[in-house]
């Protein structure tokens, strides 16, 4: 592209979380730029994040609904190219269908939807218009996961027999919907949330990655999903067994009660040769553990030498060289910058590399919601297995 992809976001005010992260990591490689949105409910408070953003005020709207309408009447020279869609679940899937119906390409947050009804006429809409659709399935992005993915890919563990993901986070210890939390609140309530509050918000995440790494497919499931704390009406806590598509066991705990956790997430994936860990809370480092060898540690941005390489796919989504440690925020900003890639390539009629496609997608958005729900029928199942049904 000869200029900068233009981004309109619905939600991601200065009332919310996870907008700013997206605006930071689809600005960090300076090939997007924010043109207009309907950042919050509140449109006080929308007009206010848009002045701080220095979004013109005329391209600030009351809702969506106006945003896409009046964006699709814009000259081809200025209306928005994609929109970002931060808002709670339940908001996700009528922006995301109008946008996509009107010739935008979507940004949009996990889980996808509120059910998979919602996710496969999601596709569907893909499918008929063409466009492209990313789903921020933040983890995805670390240059370690990636070179976990290709050491699976290209059989240096060998078969794989066993993948263990776990999220344990903390802050849900407390009924903190009750105390003025509003990130809590909406999360807290079936209606917004979604079937389940542990296994969307954060058992998607994981699931998602064990599935990415390995490239195996979840087809069995057994799950035990509580509510711990007193007084909350969905679930706060899941364990789930896994059987994948090429006989491997796995086991999934994704938790909100795991008190003084913060964001845990860690995978290990073993093989009949050796098994691999990745963790967030150390992103940079990728544990290497070959049977009868010492174990190897890969670090992000090392010029390794061969049979010690980092793969395309690793080096692709790193900035800086080795010992300047790369975070959360660049691993977001890679799934921004090969969606752009993407998104741009389609517009010019090229083909996008194998590097530029890899970034979530409306496929993950329905297998994610599938998850849930299928987790969910387990849970309430007296049988000990439930297939995977999409
Ligand atoms: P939040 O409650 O902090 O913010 C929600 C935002 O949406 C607010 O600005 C709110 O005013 C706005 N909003 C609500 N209704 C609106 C409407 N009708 N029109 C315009 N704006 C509206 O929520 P959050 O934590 O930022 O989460 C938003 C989404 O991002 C959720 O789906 C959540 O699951 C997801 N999320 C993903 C990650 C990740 O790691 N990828 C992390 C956090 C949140």
């Amino acid at each position: 592209m000869k200029r900068k992809l233009r981004m309109g976001m619905v939600g991601g005010g200065k009332d919310a979380f996870i907008g700013a992260v997206h605006r930071i990591a689809a600005f960090m490689d300076g090939k997007i730029e924010l043109v207009c949105g309907a950042f919050s409910i509140n449109p006080e408070i929308s007009r206010q994040s848009a002045a701080e953003l220095f979004v013109a005020p005329d391209r600030v709207y009351a809702d969506y609904e106006e945003m896409i309408t009046k964006e699709s009447q814009l000259p081809e020279g200025e209306r928005m190219d994609f929109l970002t869609v931060v808002t709670p679940n339940f908001l996700h899937f009528a922006p995301a269908k109008m946008a996509l119906e009107n010739g935008f390409d979507v940004v949009i947050e996990k889980p996808m939807t509120v059910t998979l009804e919602e996710a496969k006429e999601l596709k569907a809409v893909v499918e008929k218009t063409g466009r492209t659709l990313c789903l921020t399935h933040t983890y995805s992005g670390y240059p370690m996961v990636k070179q976990a993915k290709a050491m699976v890919k290209e059989g240096h563990l060998g078969k794989i027999r066993k993948i263990v993901v776990e999220y344990p986070q903390g802050w849900l210890s407390r009924l903190s919907e009750r105390e003025g939390n509003a990130g809590a609140a909406w999360r807290a309530d079936p209606k917004k949330s979604g079937l389940s509050l542990v296994m969307g918000d954060i058992g998607t995440h994981a699931a998602h990655l064990a599935e990415y790494v390995s490239g195996l497919k979840i087809t069995e499931l057994c799950a035990d999903l509580s509510t711990l704390v007193e007084g909350r009406v969905l679930d706060d806590d899941g364990s789930v067994l896994l059987r994948f598509d090429n006989g491997a066991k796995g086991v999934l705990m994704a938790s909100q009660i795991s008190a003084g956790e913060e964001n845990a997430v860690r995978i290990r994936i073993y093989g009949e040769k050796g098994g691999l860990e990745w963790a967030n809370e150390d992103p940079n480092n990728l544990i290497v553990k070959m049977l009868d060898q010492p174990r190897q540690l890969y670090r992000t941005g090392n010029a390794y030498n061969a049979p010690y390489t980092l793969s395309s796919f690793a080096t692709h989504n790193t900035r800086i060289p080795a010992g300047h440690p790369e975070g959360l925020l660049e691993a977001f900003a890679n799934i921004y910058r090969n969606f752009a890639a993407t998104a741009s390539a389609k517009r010019e009629g090229r083909t996008p590399s194998p590097e530029e496609l890899d970034f979530p997608t409306v496929d993950d958005g329905v297998r994610g919601m599938a998850f849930v729900q299928n987790v969910v029928a387990s849970n309430a199942s007296n049988e000990k297995w439930t297939k995977f049904e999409m």
